[in-house]
């Protein structure tokens, strides 16, 4: 039940091809979303032409970048407790410069540079394409700092490196920032207001991925739905757009559209889906085109109305059931999954049960539960009482887990006898006899390697399971190889 994405990469170091030509050593780490992996290859990719190569050995770094993580308090005591690891090695190599990237970079701003001594180099999610000069700045023995958002940055013209990549499977960015202002939420603090990237752009990687092997991208953004380029610029000025570019407008259900058009055996997954935002048109687009993968991740975040006004969750539960029954019914065999806060603040047992009902209602496939974590700057930080005892939370967090892994089981042996294509992605952690991959709804299927090979998109008979995993047998390539 663990976040797929975010929790097993974090911090791990990544890298790509050294080139001869580069001489300095980077060393680059990532924490939270997969929008911050995303970002590191960006990152990676500007310091490519800037003289560095990547390497998995802190010893041997000229520079470390950590790229960082602000959603809940323990996100950033796990990268305090990591710089106190950096500065022991910057005692055997003093020239060595640490550099925080990312939303704490982005909240903390220069108090980061008194807080942590180590810190050389703090540079907000909007100011990567500054790095070569704050990299000379910090060289010449001066502290740097670009914290400035953008209205514009998206990046779309920086064809990321892709580091520690399976080959197979890779994040595309379309958004940046959020414009959402729910209460506990810090993102709009640290990723700015939301922007969407240039589709042209967004067809242009994809295309180059499938050209060179990859069969599977995530569309990522912090609200998908709300995508909208209409020339550039921020969402919340499309008002003042002409006409004509109120009319050539194109919205997540296009982009999806013509994604799917481009590369029809690439398999296309989104990430993250925002009740308010999803339109039936995106359903509909899912519907129509098979290598849009059925599943949807649509937080929840709590089944109380009260609460989810407190959260400024612009929709009420019964809404939220309404869109699920129609993804039901336009979809049926949609996987959902979901995120869900415990112990917001006022929340009552009354509000906990509400929500224990709403995961009874979609019977979701699997889903990331958190403890409220309140945050410095958010509305709920500010004007509300973090009033939940922390084992109130915690108690109400493990109902929470404890029903959803009961659905977990339900949903994952809804898939038992059943052939399905399953797209490998690398050899299975716990054998290395076998493959690991995923069907189009997300679960994780593992099943003997005999011929097939990382990549490949193979009929798999489901034939038992765990709670979260499926165990089965290839029955021959899908016909989307
Ligand atoms: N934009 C998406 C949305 O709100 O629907 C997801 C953004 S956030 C990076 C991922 C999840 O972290 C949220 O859906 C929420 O459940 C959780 N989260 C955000 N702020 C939190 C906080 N202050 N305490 C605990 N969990 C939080």
């Amino acid at each position: 039940m663990e976040k797929i994405i975010d929790e097993v990469k974090q911090g791990t170091a990544l890298t790509l091809n050294t080139t001869t030509k580069n001489k300095r050593k980077l060393y680059i780490e990532s924490y939270g979303c997969a929008m911050n992996f995303a970002d590191s290859e960006v990152v990676a990719s500007i310091l490519s032409e800037d003289g560095f190569s990547t390497t998995q050995e802190l010893n041997e770094a000229d520079l470390i970048l950590v790229n960082t993580c602000s959603i809940r308090d323990k996100a950033e005591q796990t990268i305090r407790k990591r710089l106190t690891e950096y500065n022991k090695v910057k005692k055997t190599r003093p020239h060595l410069k640490v550099g925080v990237l990312g939303c704490m970079a982005e909240r903390l701003k220069d108090k980061l540079l008194d807080e942590e001594k180590i810190v050389d180099m703090v540079v907000g999610p909007d100011a990567y394409k500054d790095l070569p000069n704050l990299i000379k700045e910090v060289d010449s023995g001066r502290d740097a700092v670009n914290v400035i958002l953008s209205k514009d940055e998206t990046y779309g013209d920086i064809a990321p490196v892709r580091l520690n990549t399976n080959g197979v499977t890779a994040f595309v960015s379309i958004t940046r920032g959020c414009d959402n202002m729910c209460t506990f939420c810090v993102v709009p603090f640290t990723r700015g207001r939301e922007r969407s990237r240039d589709p042209q752009s967004i067809l242009q990687e994809v295309n180059d991925l499938w050209n060179t092997g990859f069969k599977e991208i995530t569309l990522l953004g912090q609200n998908v739905d709300s995508y909208l380029w209409y020339g550039g610029g921020l969402k919340k000025d499309f008002e003042k757009a002409s006409d004509m570019q109120k009319a050539t407008a194109v919205d997540f259900s296009k982009l999806l559209d013509t994604v799917a058009l481009a590369q029809p055996k690439m398999r296309i997954r989104f990430s993250t889906s925002n009740p308010q935002d999803m339109t039936l048109d995106v359903i509909h687009t899912m519907a129509k085109h098979k290598n849009i993968c059925n599943h949807i991740h649509l937080p929840v975040q709590s089944g109380s109305n009260r609460i989810l006004k407190a959260m400024n969750r612009l929709h009420t539960i019964e809404e939220y059931f309404n869109l699920i029954d129609n993804i039901r019914t336009i979809i049926p065999n949609c996987s959902i999954s979901q995120d869900i806060i415990a112990g917001f603040p006022t929340e009552t047992e009354e509000d906990q049960e509400d929500t224990l009902k709403a995961l009874e209602y979609v019977k979701y496939d699997f889903g990331y539960m958190y403890l409220y974590s309140e945050r410095p700057g958010t509305m709920a930080g500010r004007k509300m009482d973090d009033d939940v005892p922390e084992v109130t939370k915690k108690r109400r967090l493990s109902e929470i887990i404890a029903l959803q892994r009961s659905h977990c089981k339900y949903r994952t042996e809804l898939h038992l006898g059943t052939i399905q294509e399953v797209l490998i992605e690398g050899p299975s952690k716990k054998s290395p006899d076998e493959w690991m991959g995923r069907n189009a709804q997300s679960t994780v299927v593992v099943f003997p390697k005999e011929q097939y090979k990382a990549g490949d998109f193979v009929n798999v008979k489901m034939n038992s399971c765990t709670s979260a995993t499926l165990i089965g047998k290839a029955v021959g390539y899908s016909d989307n190889n």
